[in-house]
């Protein structure tokens, strides 16, 4: 058998992060009410002029600009004509002529290194709807609660050659895009979705091989078993003659574990792309082009960088900051105000990381005000405050603004340093507590850890547990 490359170009679909729909003023939120978010502008009635949504555009200009993509300055939308049920217009409004973004490049490393992966576009444009079909009635209904939901959709060039480097990729414009706050990137709500084009040829070939877009993958796995699957079934075909191959639209089927053939290939030309008249070009001058630019948060790369070189954070700690931007803007916040690199992190990574787990919450959610963050992690650390209190003034502030010292102050949780009433405490315990007394006397060692419960719990934990035993020790 030769020798086969595999080549790879991605269309990533990603939902932008607005309020509202790309041209119109309904909700552009996931869920509702069947066609709850639905006016007579995005179902398609005629008449209806569409408005662009400027925060669409802010959002498309911030993904070109994280991509390393030149911003087209006169940037416009087109209709691609075709019929489905779920498009009431028979038409999407895309972007062909000349697209928001072009040319960038991302960079990925895989185990054999880095890679550049050039972007050829990403375009604005809407959502269509979702047909839902009821097995009671048999009968297919149409939901347009979607319908006109902002999306950006990114097109690689075909630089990529295995499915490692795909999820390398993915992940990356992951991370890029949810650190700009462009879109959550979530899969498995299809607020990201990937459509892989992919085609084989023999290693040293210059021209390309057939090629398949393949489509309905709902996760990383899924998308990694799609490409070992097709690329299989690309290079089977041509080895043994298994079967024909055609340009083709096919779909993956991840429980059968294989793709099936959907539709056959469209070219440019069936969609009769024309501008859309209805449309005024968008003009970024270059007050918006630098407001935007000016926006761009520092890349996860180069923070992990800092906060390794000058803020003294562990590897493992640096990482797990810079999975998620929520938790950077909160780290950032809680440091600057409490000096505290390390505790501040210690707090994120595990009392926050263990809150919003309780919660079935990612680290995308996290909203937390970090200045108050860091003036619990400075209570904490500086004996004001027992670790177990701050906790539970960590559950208070995940749902209220407050200020902890305060809260600390008002509900009893300031460590005392006031010895006597520690020796009050222990003495009054000791005395009606004879047994534990005399077990411990009698060797039993746990007997000392009921009483110093106890006495902890007389105190509301607001005592150093180092003088709390040695007081112990010395009244027993
Ligand atoms: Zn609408
Ligand atoms: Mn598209």
């Amino acid at each position: 058998m030769k020798d086969y490359e595999i080549v790879i170009g991605l269309e990533v679909h990603v939902e932008l992060a607005t309020n509202s729909k790309i041209f119109c003023s309904c909700s552009a939120k996931f869920g509702g009410e069947q066609n709850e978010h639905v006016c007579p502008a995005c179902c398609g009635m005629p008449g209806m002029l569409p408005v662009v949504n400027r925060r669409v555009v802010d959002l498309g200009m911030t993904a070109g600009m994280m991509l390393g993509c030149h911003i087209n300055r006169t940037t416009t939308f087109d209709k691609k004509s075709y019929y489905y049920p779920d498009l009431p217009g028979s038409y999407q409004t895309t972007q062909w002529f000349a697209p928001v973004a072009v040319n960038g490049t991302v960079e990925i490393e895989t185990s054999k290194g880095k890679k550049a992966i050039r972007i050829k576009q990403i375009h604005m444009e809407e959502d269509a709807g979702k047909l839902v079909h009821d097995d009671w009635t048999d009968t297919t209904l149409v939901d347009f609660n979607r319908t006109s939901v902002p999306l950006i959709e990114i097109v690689s060039q075909p630089d990529l050659s295995s499915a490692e480097e795909v999820v390398a990729y993915l992940e990356r414009l992951r991370s890029l895009l949810r650190f700009a706050k462009v879109s959550e990137c979530r899969m498995e709500q299809g607020s990201m979705r990937c459509d892989v084009n992919l085609s084989v040829r023999p290693v040293g070939q210059k021209e390309y091989g057939v090629r398949t877009e393949m489509k309905n993958m709902n996760s990383i796995s899924a998308i990694e078993r799609a490409i070992a699957y097709e690329s299989a079934r690309h290079i089977d075909a041509i080895e043994n003659g298994t079967e024909e191959l055609v340009q083709e639209t096919r779909r993956w089927d991840d429980i059968k574990g294989k793709s099936f053939a959907m539709r056959n290939k469209e070219t440019a030309g069936d969609y009769r792309y024309f501008p859309d008249p209805n449309v005024m070009p968008v003009v970024i001058d270059d007050a918006w082009f630098d407001t935007i630019r000016d926006s761009l948060p520092e890349f996860p790369e180069v923070k992990r960088v800092r906060y390794i070189e000058e803020l003294g954070l562990g590897e493992y700690d640096a990482d797990m900051l810079v999975e998620s931007r929520a938790f950077c803007d909160a780290f950032e916040a809680a440091y600057a105000e409490s000096g505290l690199a390390k505790e501040s992190a210690n707090w994120l990574i595990t009392n926050c990381m263990n809150l919003l787990n309780r919660r079935q919450m990612t680290t995308d959610m996290l909203s937390i005000n970090g200045k108050a963050l860091g003036v619990l992690v400075k209570i904490v650390a500086d004996g004001t405050v027992s670790h177990a209190n701050g906790k539970k003034i960590l559950e208070v502030m995940f749902d209220e603004d407050i200020d902890p010292k305060k809260y600390a102050e008002e509900n009893g949780y300031i460590v005392s340093n006031d010895t006597g009433k520690i020796v009050e405490v222990v003495r009054a315990v000791i005395a009606a507590d004879p047994k534990s007394v005399a077990d411990y006397k009698s060797g039993k060692e746990k007997a000392l850890m009921a009483l110093f419960g106890k006495c902890m719990k007389e105190l509301k934990g607001n005592c150093d547990p180092q003088l709390l035993r040695a007081t112990i020790l010395e009244n027993l």
